[in-house]
């Protein structure tokens, strides 16, 4: 653990205001948050039962039900980052003893596979280059040949500016042989055309600060009627107290009794930042994300870099650009941090120097981000 060697217990360390730099955040999250959400989170503290803080409660599960487009009753922030509600619906929905069929095509696949055995489960996979998208033939083979009781795929993979296509066929093959469906809906939620209800998703996981632009620290999550059943009918507990549905449905259920502490302040700002969405329509919001990352890819292409991803699965929230020969993608990154406060970010994995990812979520999704990420780029790469 880092400490100044002066340090003693005997003076107060001399540590300044804070003063974090002004950063554009166009990397793969966190995005640039909307002043109205840092308001939101500037307002007094309520109590986790308050009268008022149930309200609030009520609020953001609404909202959360308008953006997923779902009916789901159970439909909650999660306390905690986007792997605090990976890890509630994989480690709630996974029991021991369960197979649960992951992709290989990026790197949150293999944390949906580290997070599924840790719940005791048997990980079997659908192999996909880094790259590519799930192939519904490999899918639909992969379920008849191990007949797993839960399917997971990332519906937006941040590793690789991939968004998997063909949702409701996916969905139908697993349903077919019975399994669960679990999307991750991390880098799609709020920015990429999602349908919880009408694609047949029975769990969708996300975290609120890549396209919904709100601080990290309330997670959403939604699950169907089936896969709650599932869930509240498990044999043994899951192994996470913190995380145990069956538990926290007395806090987001309707009796609203102690479970844990909420995060009040992330709270607040997840409700503003889902108004923010639902002022906006989800809709044009999906369209938005579209046509700026468009922009930005046109602008890419027309100084002659390279799309890792063609158009049929590229994902505009999350740009891949090939890096070109020759070039160092970390000292780019790092140049463009340090002249123009703009944060992009390397590769990740297979595609570790490979690529630079170009996030466009959000409050970031703005024509003049655009333009910045475009003019910055060209600069450092002369
Ligand atoms: N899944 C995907 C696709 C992600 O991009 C991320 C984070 O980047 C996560 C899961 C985990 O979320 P967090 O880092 O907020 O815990």
């Amino acid at each position: 653990m880092a400490s100044s060697e002066e340090q003693t217990l005997e003076t107060a360390p001399d540590v300044g205001e804070l003063t974090p730099p002004n950063r554009t955040l166009m990397g793969p999250g966190p995005s640039d948050v909307n002043p109205r959400v840092l308001r939101a989170m500037s307002t007094p503290l309520v109590g986790h039962l308050d009268p008022s803080f149930i309200e609030i409660m009520n609020d953001v599960q609404d909202l959360l039900r308008y953006t997923f487009r779902t009916d789901n009753q159970w439909t909650i922030p999660v306390s905690g980052t986007g792997s605090a509600s990976m890890e509630a619906a994989i480690g709630n929905v996974v029991e021991p003893g369960d197979t649960m069929l992951v992709p290989t095509n990026g790197y949150f696949g293999g944390r949906m596979a580290s997070m599924a055995e840790r719940a005791g489960g048997t990980v079997v996979t659908v192999d996909a280059p880094w790259g590519e998208p799930l192939d519904p033939d490999d899918v639909a083979n992969a379920l008849a040949e191990h007949d797993p009781d839960v399917f997971g795929f990332i519906h937006a993979e941040t590793s690789t500016g991939v968004v998997q296509p063909d949702v409701p066929e996916l969905t139908a093959a697993a349903h077919d042989h019975d399994a669960l469906v679990i999307a991750d809906t991390v880098t799609s939620l709020g920015g990429v055309e999602l349908r919880v209800d009408e694609w047949g998703i029975d769990v969708a996981y996300s975290g609120p600060q890549k396209c919904l632009s709100c601080p990290p620290g309330a997670s959403p999550l939604t699950l169907s009627d089936d896969a709650m059943e599932k869930v509240l009918g498990r044999d043994t507990d899951p192994r996470s107290w913190y995380l145990d549905l069956s538990l926290l449905e007395g806090y987001w259920g309707s009796d609203r009794s102690y479970h844990h502490t909420a995060p009040i302040t992330n709270v607040y700002a997840i409700r503003e930042a889902l108004r923010l969405v639902a002022e906006e329509g989800i809709e044009a919001r999906w369209e938005r994300h579209r046509e700026l990352a468009g922009a930005l890819k046109a602008g890419m292409e027309g100084m002659g870099l390279e799309m890792n991803a063609p158009e049929a699965y590229w994902l505009p929230s999350l740009n891949a650009v090939r890096v070109p020969d020759g070039v160092d993608d970390g000292d780019i990154c790092a140049d463009l941090l340090e002249r123009y406060d703009l944060e992009i970010a390397s590769g990740l994995g297979d595609l570790t120097g490979e690529i630079f990812r170009i996030g466009c979520m959000g409050h970031s999704a703005r024509p003049e981000n655009v333009l910045l990420v475009v003019t910055a780029l060209g600069d450092s790469l002369e």
